[in-house]
């Protein structure tokens, strides 16, 4: 009998259900085995009973429950615990259900300032009051799904590659258990590194990386060696596929993210990468766009109000 997989998507920008939809003809494979029960992104599926904030939620029972999406106001705090009731195994899908993702650069700023850049000096729109109806309370912050509820497998990745999703969802079909990627960037990365010592200094990725158009990645010089920030050290593989391809930036010739989040759960991105560089002989004091280095992973505490006023 097919497992039955239900999905919802929190606070996310649904990039992680189209990539399950770019499984393609792995999809129509692993319908073979999974149901899908429960997915409002993708099926019309009413689950409210009423327009009562108070009403039960109707999530049918299923094996497997993917979540996308940060938990960010109360209604998908709601959400969140009956996935949990609902389903076996509940998966953090996607960087911001993992780790807080784009999100969780909330985290910051007052809500207040929020909404004062939202509603009242955004360049695009006229100015207006704080909703009052519709949109749910805010939490106090926030939050990756494992800070709110108990979560069984981590998927991270912005979005996670396909192949990474269809293979996770055929080992839960088959009845086994997931095995963690723990592997950096920087393993699937064919680019040429000489060695320590030939930069002290990080600068901004604001001119394009040196390499040769005419010539594969694998002729180009590892871009942290060209002095930019590339998090592909200290951020989980994953973006390469499963079929030997290359970490999606560094195929664009562009410095990793670090979209996957931390090699390892717990993982603290920021003082990982300052770790490396000093290991590497790199002055971390003027590291530009300090911050920046948890724009993904944000969650769990790594951003707090530091600042009041958004430009
Ligand atoms: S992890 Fe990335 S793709 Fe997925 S919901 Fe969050 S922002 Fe979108
Ligand atoms: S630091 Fe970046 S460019 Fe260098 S090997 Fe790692 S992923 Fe590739
Ligand atoms: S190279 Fe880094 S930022 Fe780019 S897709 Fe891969 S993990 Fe994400």
């Amino acid at each position: 009998m097919p497992l039955r997989l239900a999905s919802e998507s929190l606070s996310g920008c649904s990039g992680c259900e189209i990539a399950l939809l770019n499984t393609g003809v792995g999809l129509l494979r692993l319908l073979k085995s999974i149901k899908i029960v429960h997915m409002p992104i993708l099926m019309d599926n009413k689950y409210f009973q009423g327009n009562d904030a108070e009403a039960e939620l109707e999530i049918p029972e299923a094996e497997i429950g993917l979540l996308s999406g940060a938990v960010r106001n109360e209604e998908q705090l709601r959400i969140a615990e009956k996935m949990r009731q609902r389903c076996g195994s509940i998966v953090a899908f996607g960087t911001c259900a993992s780790y807080g993702g784009i999100p969780a650069l909330a985290n910051l700023f007052e809500d207040a300032d929020l909404f004062r850049r939202y509603y009242r000096t955004a360049e695009a729109t006229d100015a207006a009051g704080n909703p009052a109806e519709v949109v749910p309370p805010f939490l106090e912050r926030t939050f990756a799904l494992d800070e709110v509820i108990r979560v069984d497998v981590f998927l991270p990745g912005c979005p996670p590659h396909p192949d990474g999703i269809a293979h996770l969802l055929d080992t839960l079909a088959s009845g086994k258990k997931p095995d963690p990627e723990l592997q950096s960037v920087c393993d699937s990365c064919p680019t040429r590194r000489e060695g320590k010592g030939s930069v002290q200094r990080i600068r901004r990725f604001i001119r394009n990386a040196r390499f040769q158009p005419d010539k594969p990645p694998a002729d180009m010089r590892c871009l942290l060696e060209q002095g930019f920030l590339c998090m592909g050290p200290v951020t989980l593989a994953g973006c390469s596929g499963r079929s030997g391809g290359m970490p999606r930036c560094i195929e664009a010739r562009v410095p990793c993210k670090g979209c996957y989040g931390p090699v390892r759960p717990g993982g603290n991105q920021l003082f990982d990468i300052l770790n490396a560089l000093a290991s590497n002989g790199i002055d971390t004091k003027n590291l530009p766009d300090r911050l920046a280095v948890l724009r993904y992973s944000g969650a769990h505490r790594r951003l707090v109000r530091t600042v009041n006023k958004p430009a």
